[in-house]
């Protein structure tokens, strides 16, 4: 028995998710439960193939893969009948409340679009650390904070977020230092005198490249010649946020670059959600899990209100009654009395 919506609206699909990462993947399962039609269009980039050991990820005490939880997600969308395709979206439009989405390969259309296409964190332009990469080089403390217990830190960047890095990075490690990497020190005088309280060391040189060994590190080079032996890197060196979409479709987003979306991941615009890092979501795998999870509820609710509205759902029914037995069977004989 066909769903209620599509009654009305032909070649159109339900939902489409553009980004096959882990908030979309999460609201994929949801909507594929609930279900919807529901297509997830993927470019394949998601930021959690650079974890070899998600570490914080509840129900993985011994850690899981990056590349893994992908994996399992696509396996379990795909067991609710979500489709999963490969393209890159490079432009979108809306009409009379149907968002068209061009692809590289097709062209999609849709009633409800949520963008959960993710950010790119930007590693140090440093020769040498890309290699090492979820492995040695790290963006997120929160993430990886924990498995550098007790090792030689060097946070690269030059602001007040490197200083208050430094500093939070104090409960991991005592020796954790700032490189600057050549550029001049932006912090203001508040984290300068941090920087002097804590008794943080600054390393301003230029650092010319990384040393290391099957992607861990071993120490900075300096232009001067020096080496400072390193264990792990952290950067604050920002992100770039993947809002193209939302933005072309006149979305709200803030200073940052984030997709401004209230409680139910619904954006400034009718029918347009966000989930993920993408949003204003402190950037953690399972923090985009629960968005996307949210967004597909509120995707769910609205998509049943409309059927309400529009008597989708009365013609659904309608056909139910004609097709179906809709009524339980009801046994003839009656309860047997009970002995006194
Ligand atoms: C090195 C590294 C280590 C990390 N380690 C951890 C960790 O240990 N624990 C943790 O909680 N978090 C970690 N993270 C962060 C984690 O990866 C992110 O929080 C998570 O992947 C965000 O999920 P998302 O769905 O918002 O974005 P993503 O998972 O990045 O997915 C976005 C998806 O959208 C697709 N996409 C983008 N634009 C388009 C388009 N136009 N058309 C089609 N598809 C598109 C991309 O290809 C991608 O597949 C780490 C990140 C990095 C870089």
């Amino acid at each position: 028995m066909k769903r209620p919506a599509d009654f009305d609206e032909p070649n159109c699909r339900e939902v489409i998710v553009v980004g096959g990462g882990i908030a979309g993947l999460s609201a994929a399962i949801y909507l594929g439960r609930a279900q919807r039609d529901v297509l997830v269009v993927d470019s394949g980039h998601s930021m959690a193939k650079w974890e070899p050991v998600v570490q914080n990820y509840l129900g993985f005490p011994n850690g899981v893969g990056g590349e893994e939880l992908l994996k399992n997600g696509r396996t379990q969308a795909r067991r609710y009948q979500a489709r999963i395709v490969r393209d890159k979206i490079t432009n979108v439009s809306s009409r009379k409340s149907i968002f068209v989405l061009k692809g590289r390969r097709k062209t999609y259309r849709t009633k409800r679009l949520l963008v959960a296409t993710g950010i790119f964190h930007l590693p140090p332009e440093i020769p040498g650390v890309k290699e090492c990469l979820g492995h040695s080089m790290f963006f997120c403390k929160d993430c990886d904070g924990h498995r550098v217990r007790g090792k030689r830190i060097a946070i690269v960047g030059q602001n007040n977020e490197a200083v208050e890095y430094a500093l939070g990075m104090l409960h991991y490690s005592a020796c954790v230092i700032v490189a600057t990497n050549g550029k001049r020190a932006l912090w203001d005088r508040q984290h300068a005198r941090w920087l002097e309280e804590y008794e943080i060391p600054v390393a301003r040189k230029h650092i010319r490249d990384v040393l290391h060994r099957k992607r861990k590190i071993r120490a900075l080079k300096f232009a001067s010649g020096q080496d400072a032996k390193i264990d792990y890197i952290f950067t604050t060196r920002g992100d770039i946020f993947y809002n193209q979409l939302a933005k072309k479709l006149g979305a709200k987003i803030d200073s940052d670059g984030q997709i401004k979306i209230d409680q139910c991941m619904r954006t400034s615009v009718p029918g347009l959600y966000a989930a993920g890092c993408v949003t204003p979501a402190n950037c953690q795998m399972i923090i985009a899990a629960g968005q996307g999870a949210a967004a597909a509820q509120a995707i769910n609710r609205d998509l049943f209100e409309e059927s309400l509205a529009s008597h989708a759902l009365r013609r659904f029914r309608e056909a139910q009654l004609e097709q179906d037995k809709t009524v339980p069977e009801i046994s003839k004989s009656k309860p047997k009395r009970r002995k006194k």
